[in-house]
């Protein structure tokens, strides 16, 4: 069972396929890279990663797993890692992605995670305004990705990891490594 005081909820658009994350995010990133623009129809991409564990993903009952809950794979990038992404076969919004060179964790969008209520409107607790959890919830990004393909009126985030593409170069890699506790 999930610990109501840090876990976060959603769902996709038309609610068929549902999601719990347990615990606190790894850390949250926008990418601005040309794949997640065409994915969400939007300028940039915005994200949580968690670890795989933290995650569940159900299908309403009623609702034919199989045609629910789909995947894409994408060709394998220049490095050989591959990412699969699910989707709700109903709906089109994205639910996960998975790469093959990070195999224990998964990146959910920010956006099919429900949003915290407006102040004014009494909420409180898990799903509500819930101190340090909540916190770690609407911390600004950690990680911007390829920042070469940022539109010019994207404004700065201070994100702790600014990169131009994906992490290349030695000190990228290493900062990488330390938010994700990969050390
Ligand atoms: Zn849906
Ligand atoms: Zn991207």
């Amino acid at each position: 069972m999930s610990d109501p005081a840090t876990s976060r909820t959603g769902s996709c658009l038309c609610g068929a396929v549902q999601v719990r994350i347990q615990g606190k995010p790894l850390e949250m990133h926008l990418c601005h890279c040309t794949i997640c623009q065409k994915l969400t129809g939007s300028a940039f991409g915005a994200y949580v990663t968690v670890q795989d564990q933290q995650l569940t993903v159900t299908v309403k009952p009623g609702h034919d797993e199989e045609s629910t809950l789909k995947s894409y794979k994408e060709p394998p990038k220049a490095s050989g890692n591959v990412n699969t992404r699910t989707f709700c076969g109903i709906c089109s919004s994205l639910i996960t992605c998975r790469n093959t060179s990070l195999p224990v964790m998964v990146v959910v969008p920010l956006g099919i995670l429900e949003p915290y209520p407006l102040s004014g409107d009494g909420a409180t607790g898990a799903e509500g305004r819930g101190g340090e959890a909540d916190d770690a919830w609407n911390a600004k990004p950690t990680i911007e990705y390829w920042c070469e393909r940022k539109r010019s009126w994207v404004g700065e985030t201070g994100a702790e990891l600014v990169l131009p593409r994906q992490p290349e170069r030695e000190e990228e890699v290493a900062k990488l490594k330390k938010i994700f506790g990969m050390e």
